[in-house]
């Protein structure tokens, strides 16, 4: 595509729409002509479907049935650089550029002519008379030199009835015109006065800065333990970027975080900046879609998809937490926004801050070989200390059978409750005991559609399938063996974990924090603002609990079960533990009072656990990067997983023996193939899943290699098959 080329009316060009279709489409330009890259809608069948203005046509089409475009769509054509990314992107993620489309369209309404609504501003004429009502908001419109402002808004600040501003409009004092409801953001202003900085923190921020001035491409990791002042020193990075006039987006793991940290937006650039999540409204949705592309959104803070959002000019990219495994897309177009963010950067000339207290070994490794810039924030701000952290030997502690708080920890918890200081216990499981099983024949109670157990949620009194989410109410009487009463819950979960601390401190207030307790993120948010406040003396929590939330009463993190997460298989087992430890431990101590971390584990002696409690993080990245290059495993090797899946478990398995066979593409860049084999989680809704591993050398071409290999597949009946590259979880 050509960036400007102009196709006059029934000139062929070929049309990408986000139809699930393999090529692109000719049609006939529109009366008047159209862009290369304008958005448009074509008819597709007897629909009309959104596409984008691609290029001169294929010509492979029977000329006279070729169609026209039916309309050029009202918002600005897709600039070059975002073609660009979306071609790389797929090409990098082995997806369809249909879908890449897609991402990139995910704004309803993008077609329709802007919806209008009524402002007011100041008129010419003098009222007929004055009453202190009408004096109030003509001094209003007058202070605010010639806004215009809503109804609801100007009778707000005036303290008026409406009907005060309607009257002035008749006496022609206050005018009222129609403006288009997609109104721009409010100005950010970059030059407010930010927080006095620590020398540490200055030499960052200036480092941020001279790099974003150079105009050029470029990736930061910014490490620092958890309350360093990551986030000041990056605000100096976006107040740089909004100064040189350049757009500014800011990713967040998780969206309870977003609240805490606009206020801060606020509190430094003087207004709020756009929010772009899944919970964001239809209508604010396209409001962020149109006004990035006009450049009058300056800063977006946002989930992984905002890396979609057609910016017209972006000169930053922040990804906050950037180990945090939410960046990876799991559903769908499979990516992950930290990879994309840094292509996306790469393409339009943006500098990339990847900020975490605990970076994954991906970043760790580039910025070891010089491929990022490294910067490091080495102490917390002011007088917070970093927490002690400490085992508990649980070989060695008395423990009551179907207790989890060792007597050792429960002293803590009881010292903390006496000095009024919070403690929060840490466990990384929902629901209330993760296995259900049956006394009488041991059998454990499963899913019926998934290779899964059920989890017993008392809170819901229902067992749940966390992989689909199936629930059903809890048994008598054991379906196996028909025992009755002998069904017992195995182990704990935060609900049983809630259970026994309430029955060890009577008097303490509890706060249970686990996504599925809370019915909206705003409740979820409430809770955690009023356990900041102090509203709570024991914070029972999981995963949740982890991510970059501040408590300044905190001061004991009891982790309940430190070994949990080194038992999988997964490759990146005790670099999870090692980032979920820190990160809880960091959750102690952030303000004056120091904070202590005490993990309860029966293998004090485990080269994770005893990395974690050393604090020696840099010997722990050593050590970690030396295994798994001698393993060839990612970073220092490429990974992909294939998976099938079907409602036959034959056929799927069929399929994935006729891969592995014909690995000839796979072979000829040094690529093994592993599998078929079971997926860890077999079966899903019902469908079997078999999974293959292809594992290469690091710089093969590895997608077009796989491209070649599975190019020849016809997938029959409802066989699926999906590709992961770089894959993070193994399920
Ligand atoms: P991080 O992002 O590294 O976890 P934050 O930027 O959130 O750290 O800083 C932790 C706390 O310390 C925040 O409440 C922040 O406002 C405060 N803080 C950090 N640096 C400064 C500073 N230079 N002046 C005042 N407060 C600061
Ligand atoms: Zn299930």
């Amino acid at each position: 595509m050509e960036e400007g080329a102009f196709y006059d009316a029934g000139f062929l060009v070929s049309v990408l729409t986000t139809q699930p279709l393999d090529r692109t489409l000719d049609y006939k330009a529109p009366e008047g002509g159209c862009f290369a890259g304008a958005f448009v809608e074509v008819p597709l069948g007897p629909r009309k479907v959104l596409g984008v203005i691609w290029g001169p046509g294929r010509g492979d089409f029977d000329r006279s049935k070729v169609r026209s475009v039916l309309r050029v769509l009202d918002v600005p054509p897709m600039r070059e650089e975002m073609r660009a990314f979306l071609i790389r992107a797929a090409d990098y993620t082995l997806t369809p550029l249909p879908a890449m489309l897609r991402l990139a369209t995910r704004a309803p309404g993008l077609g329709d002519p802007p919806s209008m609504r009524k402002i007011y501003r100041l008129g010419g004429a003098e009222p007929d008379r004055m009453t202190e009502a009408r004096a109030r908001v003509l001094a209003v419109l007058r202070d605010y030199g010639g806004l215009a402002f809503t109804l609801r808004e100007l009778a707000e600040m005036a303290g008026v009835t409406s009907s005060v501003v309607k009257g002035l409009v008749k006496q022609g004092a206050v005018r009222e015109e129609d403006s288009p409801r997609d109104l721009p953001y409010p100005h950010l202003d970059p030059d407010l006065p930010g927080k006095p900085l620590t020398e540490d923190q200055a030499a960052a921020a200036d480092r941020l800065r001279a790099g974003l001035r150079s105009g050029n491409y470029g990736t930061t990791l910014l490490k620092g333990v958890t309350g360093a002042g990551k986030t000041e020193v990056y605000l100096e990075a976006v107040a740089e970027a909004l100064r040189m006039g350049r757009q500014a987006l800011v990713l967040l793991p998780e969206i309870a975080l977003t609240a805490v940290f606009l206020t801060r937006v606020e509190a430094r650039f003087g207004a709020r900046p756009a929010e772009w999540h899944s919970g964001a409204t239809m209508t604010e949705r396209r409001r962020i879609w149109r006004m990035v592309g006009q450049g009058e959104a300056q800063l977006v803070v946002g989930a992984r998809s905002a890396l979609f959002l057609p910016f017209r000019d972006l000169g930053l990219i922040i990804v906050d937490e950037e180990h945090d495994t939410s960046y990876k897309q799991e559903d769908g177009v499979l990516y992950n926004a930290r990879d994309m963010a840094v292509l996306r950067a790469a393409i339009c000339g943006a500098r990339v801050v990847l900020a975490s207290a605990t970076p994954s070994l991906e970043s760790w490794a580039n910025a070891e070989a010089g491929k990022y810039e490294r910067l490091e924030l080495s102490s917390r701000f002011g007088a917070a200390t970093l927490p002690e952290m400490r085992a508990i030997d649980m070989r060695a502690e008395a423990m009551t059978p179907g207790t989890w708080i060792s007597p050792s920890l429960r002293a803590a918890v009881a010292d903390r409750l006496a000095k009024g200081e919070q403690s929060l216990l840490f466990i990384n499981r929902r629901g209330y005991a993760p296995v259900t099983l049956c006394r009488a024949c041991g059998q454990q109670i499963g899913c019926d559609h998934c290779d899964a157990r059920m989890v017993e949620h008392r809170f819901l009194k229902r067992l749940m399938c966390h992989q689909c989410g199936e629930t059903k109410p809890i048994p008598d009487t054991c379906p196996h063996c028909g025992a009755e009463g002998r069904l017992a819950p195995v182990g704990p979960g935060i609900e049983r974990l809630a259970e026994e601390a309430a029955a060890s401190f009577p008097e303490a207030r509890l706060a249970v924090l686990s996504s599925d307790l809370f019915g909206s993120a705003r409740a979820l948010k409430e809770r955690i603002e009023q356990i900041a406040a102090g509203e709570a003396d024991i914070v029972i929590g999981t995963q949740l609990v982890a991510k970059g939330h501040n408590f300044p009463q905190l001061t004991l993190v009891g982790v309940i079960d430190a070994d949990l997460g080194l038992q999988g298989s997964d490759l990146r087992a005790a670099e999870r533990t090692f980032q979920l430890m820190r990160q809880v431990a960091g959750r102690a101590g952030r303000a004056e009072k120091p904070g202590q971390a005490l993990l309860q584990t029966f293998q004090p002696d485990h080269p994770v656990i005893r990395a974690i409690l050393g604090g020696d993080e840099e010997r722990f990245w050593q050590a970690e990067a030396a295994e798994r290059q001698t393993a060839g495993v990612p970073p220092y090797g490429r990974m992909a997983g294939i998976i099938l899946s079907g409602p036959e478990a034959g056929p799927v398995f069929d399929l994935g023996n006729a891969l592995a066979r014909n690995d000839a593409p796979l072979r000829q860049i040094g690529a093994q193939v592993f599998g078929p084999a079971p997926a860890p989680i077999a079966r899903v809704r019902g469908r079997h899943r078999v999974r293959l591993l292809v594992k290469a050398p690091k710089g093969a071409p590895l997608q077009e290699a796989i491209a070649r290999w599975i190019a020849p597949l016809r997938l029959k009946g409802d066989l699926r098959l999906s590709v992961d590259i770089d894959p993070q979880s193994f399920l």
